[in-house]
Parts: structure tokens; sequence; C-alpha cells
């Protein structure tokens, strides 16, 4: 006959009804939620690329006269920031580098 694997958790052996309240009896901390980060920033419209930005007209002086995105060519008025949190931005940042080692 195996042995089981699975280790009974400390809570369950010290007769405790949850992980939070064998936390608050023996002084540690329970998981806390960590308050979501959140990632601001400027996507070209058309094709979703982060790799974008004012065009410069060369001239000193002169503002620029929009943004432009270096990978699909888009031209146009400063685009609005998006707004991710943690996983949505590692996962936009994984495809694009996904899509660059093509
Ligand atoms: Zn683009």
């Amino acid at each position: 006959m195996k042995k089981s694997k699975v280790k009974t958790p400390d809570w369950i052996l010290e007769g405790y009804d949850s992980p939070e309240e064998y936390a608050k009896a023996t002084g540690k901390k329970a998981e806390k939620k960590v308050k979501e980060k959140m990632y601001r920033l400027k996507v070209c419209p058309k094709c979703d690329s982060e790799d974008i930005g004012v065009i410069l007209t060369g001239k000193e002086g002169e503002s620029p006269d929009g943004w432009e995105c270096r990978k699909c060519k888009w031209k146009g008025p400063e685009p609005e920031e998006i707004k991710l949190n943690e996983e949505e931005f590692l996962k936009k940042t994984e495809r694009e580098e996904n899509e660059d080692g093509r």
C-alpha cells in the first residue's frame, strides 16, 4: 500500500477551522491581498503596439505634429492611455516578445 504524499496542513492538525484562524492564533500572517498594480501606457490604436512616439519634425522649436507607430506606420493624434492590471500587462508584453522573435 502506498503512503499518501499529501501533507495535512498545520491548521487542520492543530484543530482550527480555517487557515486564517490558524494564522491569527499563531501570530503568522495570513496571505494578504496585494493591491493591484496598474500600468498606464499608450498604444497604437491600429496594431496595439507600444512602439509609438511623437513625430519629430527635426526642426528646433517646432512642436511635433502628431504621433506615429514604428511598427505599422500609423500616424495620428496622441492616443489615449490605456490602463492594464499586472496580469494583462504581462500577457501583452509576452505576446509582443513572441511576435518579435519570429
Ligand atoms: Zn501600429
